[in-house]
């Protein structure tokens, strides 16, 4: 697979742009993802043309729509940073990004709880950073994420879950538009969807029934909004287990009663979260290869993204 393309801080690739002329490289992004990723750098604050080092600034007034102003000489950036967010945020279309990485509680790229001051100098931490804003805005079905956020593991294996699909969804997007692709593209998916939503697995399934019915453009784009949505709620035990129990179905016929009762076991202590999910995967992969099962080999589920990045394996 091609490398995916991310937006990501530019601080957190390494590079000295903050406004003391420091970085905040995070390891994780460069060494490991980095691996299946391009990064396009964005630093909102040098890019609007501020120098390094700079005056450090934060976010004031209302939460909802605040103000981006110096701490100690107290200019008001908004505009500027405005003007030019709007501007960038056009210039990335080109970019073909697969999602973003923002970083943290930063007054321009910070996605969430960045503090917001108010008039007697006390912090909320309500805002979200003026580039991030405006980015979100622009971009509103991209997955995003921060780099405080990617630490924790249930919410690293949902972005880059979600980054693998939409590069995958992609792929059928750059072949000439047919129904045909949108129902192969979801018949591969479609357990992968039943982990994160079922309602969702409902809902595109009848989507993908009536493909015939609907004109090419709008079952494109209503399938791609359900996928992201999907995606976007997380997994859980309870859910995986329901689908590895699904999958286990498949082999009604090859199982011996003692492989099956094995089998139910591993699944429950995953439940239980006393294991990983790699473990019941592992083990349904073996009997999808020993018994050579077609449907099951082609799910993305068994494989949603590269085994070395480990996601699978936290308890
Ligand atoms: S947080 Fe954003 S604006 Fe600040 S240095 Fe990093 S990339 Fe630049």
């Amino acid at each position: 697979m091609e490398k995916i393309r991310l937006g990501i801080s530019t601080c957190l690739l390494g590079q000295n742009v903050r406004y003391d002329g420091g970085h905040k490289l995070d390891r994780f992004l460069t060494d490991t993802l980095g691996q299946y990723v391009e990064y396009v750098p964005v630093c909102p604050e040098v890019e609007c043309g501020l120098p390094i080092p700079r005056e450090s600034m934060h976010l004031e007034w209302d939460p909802e729509s605040p103000r981006l102003v110096t701490l100690r000489t107290k200019q008001d950036l908004t505009d500027r940073m405005v003007n030019w967010a709007q501007k960038c945020v056009v210039e990335l279309e080109k970019e073909e990004l697969c999602g973003f990485i923002f970083k943290s509680d930063s007054p321009s790229s910070g996605m969430e709880r960045v503090r917001v001051y108010n008039e007697k100098g006390m912090p909320v931490k309500k805002g979200v950073g003026m580039f991030a804003r405006i980015f979100m805005q622009h971009f509103p079905l991209l997955p995003v994420e921060d780099e405080g956020r990617l630490r924790d593991p249930k919410l690293r294996d949902n972005f880059i879950e979600r980054i693998f699909a939409l590069k995958r969804w992609r792929k059928v997007l750059e072949r000439k538009e047919s129904r045909g692709n949108v129902v192969d593209f979801h018949t591969r998916h479609k357990l992968l969807i039943l982990s994160h939503s079922p309602r969702h697995y409902q809902t595109m399934g009848k989507l993908v029934a009536k493909v015939k019915d609907l004109p090419l453009k709008e079952l494109y784009q209503t399938y791609q909004a359900l996928l992201m949505e999907s995606l976007y709620l997380k997994t859980s035990p309870k859910k995986n287990a329901n689908v590895l129990q699904h999958l286990m179905g498949y082999f009604k016929e090859q199982l011996s009663p003692d492989e099956k009762k094995e089998l139910l076991e591993v699944i429950d202590h995953y439940r239980q979260e006393y294991i990983p999910l790699v473990v019941p995967v592992t083990l349904i992969q073996h009997y999808v290869r020993k018994y050579d099962q077609p449907y099951l080999k082609e799910q993305i589920y068994l494989n949603p993204h590269p085994l070395e990045l480990q996601l699978r394996n936290h308890v």
